[in-house]
């Protein structure tokens, strides 16, 4: 029985283990019954679903996973973690752990080989300090992906649903916004975690979308923009996109893309919309495929 959210059956574990709490790691761990069962709910998932967990800690949530899950695979970094996870989960014979570092997990190739390329559920509380790369990673590898069910630090989840206009609102937003319907499901005290965070937490679903809400012809110039656009903030866009060096378009020509577009040619990057952005990497797409398809017959 999934017991670990107790804050004494943690203790007790730490204790039999001698656990210490690595801080380069992000070890949070969770001791709500109540929002590990809101996160399980809000991810929906079914003895159809295989459930990929990213930092699993001592089991506390793999435990749930494992009881309404087909299928569990959980990666986790620390080694002294290794022990504890065998003990914590031995009752579940639908758990794999894998003592890895996610961010050098092949994840597509994962789900290809233990879900036949069915797209698969990640649920996590998430180590803070490697939230964007972990998502950017999940989206732009193309790994087949129903939904992602995430604990992350309060201001990144509101980041994630801004717009134009907001400070908060930035390449993460768009990115996710291009992939996924954000939404938060519920917002979480440091007091719900051992050993507390300096920081508020907030549990977000981001449902994947079945086709993005903007047309981009190619996806890759389009996040060569967003980045640029982002890259240096108190820059006009012209600037920005000058200065990132991935365009082969002089700045001049960029400036006429961005009137192209309808906008003032000396607009911040913050102010466009994610549908403007599209707009504006299939105007680049073009010229830079006129220009190389006249430099071709030069
Ligand atoms: N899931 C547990 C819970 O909710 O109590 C622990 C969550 S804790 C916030 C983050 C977990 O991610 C820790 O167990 C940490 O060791 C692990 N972790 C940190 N960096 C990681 C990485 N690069 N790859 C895999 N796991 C990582």
């Amino acid at each position: 029985m999934a017991e670990l959210g107790n804050p004494k059956n943690t203790i007790a574990v730490l204790q039999k283990y001698q656990f210490n709490f690595q801080k380069k790691y992000g070890q949070n761990f969770l001791i709500s019954p109540d929002i590990l069962e809101e996160i399980i709910e809000a991810a929906q998932i079914t003895k159809d679903d295989f459930v990929l967990e990213i930092g699993p800690g001592i089991g506390t949530m793999t435990q749930y996973l494992c009881e309404a899950a087909g299928a569990v695979v959980a990666v986790e970094i620390d080694t002294n973690l290794i022990p504890i996870l065998k003990d914590t989960l031995s009752e579940y014979n639908n758990v794999e752990v894998l003592n890895e570092d996610i961010l050098k997990v092949d994840i597509a190739k994962l789900a290809e080989k233990k879900n036949g390329g069915k797209p698969i559920k990640v649920v996590a509380n998430l180590p803070y300090y490697i939230t964007t790369p972990i998502i950017m990673g999940l989206f732009e590898s193309h790994v087949p992906i129903d939904s992602i069910t995430i604990m992350v630090q309060k201001e990144v989840a509101d980041r994630m649903k801004e717009g134009p206009g907001s400070k908060e609102y930035g390449a993460l937003s768009l990115a996710v916004q291009y992939y996924a319907e954000p939404e938060i499901v519920v917002n979480v005290p440091p007091s719900c975690f051992m050993p507390q965070p300096k920081v508020g937490s907030a549990v977000i679903r981001l449902t994947r979308h079945e086709k993005p809400p903007v047309f981009a012809k190619s996806e890759k110039l389009l996040f060569q923009v967003i980045r640029a656009s982002f890259n240096q903030r108190r820059k006009t866009l012209a600037n920005g996109l000058s200065n990132f060096g991935a365009f082969s378009l002089k700045k001049e020509e960029l400036q006429e893309c961005i009137m192209e577009l309808g906008v003032p040619a000396n607009i911040r990057g913050e102010a466009l919309s994610l549908e403007q952005f599209a707009k504006l990497s299939n105007i680049i797409y073009d010229r830079q495929q006129e220009r190389n398809s006249s430099q071709r017959t030069e």
